[in-house]
């Protein structure tokens, strides 16, 4: 394999490597944002004995993966400036699984809301998500 050079290297790594050029060739380790890291220049930076590590954001990556796990009820964004209104999964749920009302039935029974969970998908009414949450 061929290591890159200079010349090959895109901008943002030519850019550390002017800056670090006089760090280079001393087996030391360089620290980028992302912005500034990529396998060229890690490459480059490896055939001049320099270690490159990328530091990423760790607190945001956790804050990302909390939101999609979170649970919580919200209403429906407006359809043409009109409030969405949704039969609620729980109520619905329940009526059925009576076995007393046909499918139609408890479509007509069951609370209609205006407030769902994204997570679950499903809409709710406050009392049948604090159940099911
Ligand atoms: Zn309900
Ligand atoms: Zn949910």
């Amino acid at each position: 394999m061929t290591r890159p050079t200079l010349g090959t290297l895109d901008k943002p790594g030519t850019v550390v490597v002017n800056l670090a050029d006089s760090l280079l060739d001393e087996g030391r380790l360089i620290i980028t944002d992302n912005f500034y890291t990529s396998v060229l220049l890690a490459e480059y930076l490896y055939g001049r004995k320099t270690d490159l590590c990328e530091v990423t954001d760790k607190s945001e990556s956790v804050n990302i993966q909390k939101n999609i796990s979170m649970h919580f009820l919200e209403q429906f964004d407006r359809q043409n400036g009109k409030i969405q209104r949704k039969r609620c999964h729980g109520c619905y749920s329940s009526l059925r699984e009576d076995g007393q009302l046909s499918a139609e039935e408890a479509g007509k029974k069951a609370k209609k809301v205006n407030t769902h969970c994204k997570v679950c998908g499903h809409a709710y009414c406050l009392i049948c998500y604090n159940k099911i949450h």
